[in-house]
């Protein structure tokens, strides 16, 4: 992904100024194949966004994304069509997505109809797709409201599969499971990863489940990538002064290992109207002056990536 960006113009009348609102502006990111990146940030910092514009379910406004070495913004609908079956999306909340008229057999057939697969191969595929995510083909007949938070999931998690993706990207797949459940998840979808060879793009607010399953982690804030490297580098020496507070709230298992605890100034600025300068500037307790005009950009740092004039020369 390079120089990403999506803008939604403000409609008349609903602020007093037209305008826009910047909810990724200029991500770069690299996702390696078999690898997890983690996507983190605050609500409203433009993960999901990012999401969905790498997906194509929202068009991006600028900026370009290569799949598999195809630029997708070139492809026509027919090539379009071809690559977007290897890129699939679990969602937060699987029941709003499953249709509750379905059986479990006919919501996992959909995909395979869309795509024309033969009839001959899709039961075979259903049925080694259920098993795969601990299910069982006596689950097949029966409807979403049957199953708990957790076993939805694990449909919602089998449908993005029927397709055999190369890529799929969760957004927050496990906010919405009791903690318990949370990790049988994680770890289901760490089995599949390697059944599969999947990629994953993982987007969280929550700093534990990110450190769970992340290979790099690319901390987000106001439509920006403010961090980015090697999940163990960037929780032991995180350098953005935004991941430091983030980390500092996060909840520790060793409470003696827990950093002096940041508290952020003020709350998160307007994406239609954010500062200028550095984006995080109002609320940095380390801002020099040259960061309330200037825009620090994205630069490599010992190997991790960050945007802060803390470090090195922009
Ligand atoms: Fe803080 Fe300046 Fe770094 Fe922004 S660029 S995070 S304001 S020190
Ligand atoms: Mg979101």
């Amino acid at each position: 992904v390079k120089g990403l960006e999506k803008r939604f113009p403000i409609q008349k009348g609903w602020f007093r100024k037209p305008g826009y609102i910047y909810a990724v502006n200029g991500v770069d990111l690299t996702v390696y194949k078999g690898e997890t990146l983690g996507i983190v940030g605050e609500s409203g910092c433009g993960k999901s966004t990012l999401g969905r514009c790498i997906l194509r379910l929202v068009e991006p406004t600028g900026g370009t994304t290569i799949f598999d070495g195809k630029d997708m913004g070139q492809l026509n609908k027919r090539d379009m069509r071809a690559v977007k079956r290897h890129m699939q999306m679990v969602f937060q909340n699987p029941f709003d997505t499953l249709n509750p008229k379905l059986t479990i057999r006919h919501i996992l057939s959909e995909p395979l109809i869309a795509h024309h697969i033969p009839l001959a191969e899709r039961e075979d595929l259903i049925l080694k797709t259920i098993e795969a995510v601990g299910l069982s083909m006596h689950h097949l007949s029966r409807y979403p409201h049957e199953f708990s938070g957790g076993q939805r999931q694990r449909i919602g998690i089998a449908r993005a599969l029927m397709l055999r993706p190369k890529l799929i990207i969760a957004d927050e797949p496990v906010s919405a499971l009791d903690v318990s459940i949370q990790s049988q998840i994680l770890n289901l979808l760490q089995d599949l990863q390697e059944q599969f060879e999947l990629t994953y793009l993982f987007i969280s607010h929550d700093l534990g489940v990110v450190e769970h399953i992340a290979d790099k982690v690319a901390v987000m804030y106001l439509g920006e990538v403010v961090e980015y490297g090697k999940k163990h580098e960037l929780f032991q020496r995180p350098m953005h002064p935004y991941t430091k507070a983030l980390l500092s709230a996060a909840p520790v298992s060793d409470p003696d290992e827990r950093a002096d605890r940041i508290i952020l100034q003020g709350d998160l600025p307007s994406t239609s109207n954010p500062p200028n300068g550095c984006k995080f500037h109002l609320r940095c307790n380390s801002c020099l002056e040259m960061c309330k005009t200037v825009a620090p950009k994205l630069q490599e740092v010992e190997g991790q990536f960050v945007a802060c004039h803390l470090y090195g020369h922009t």
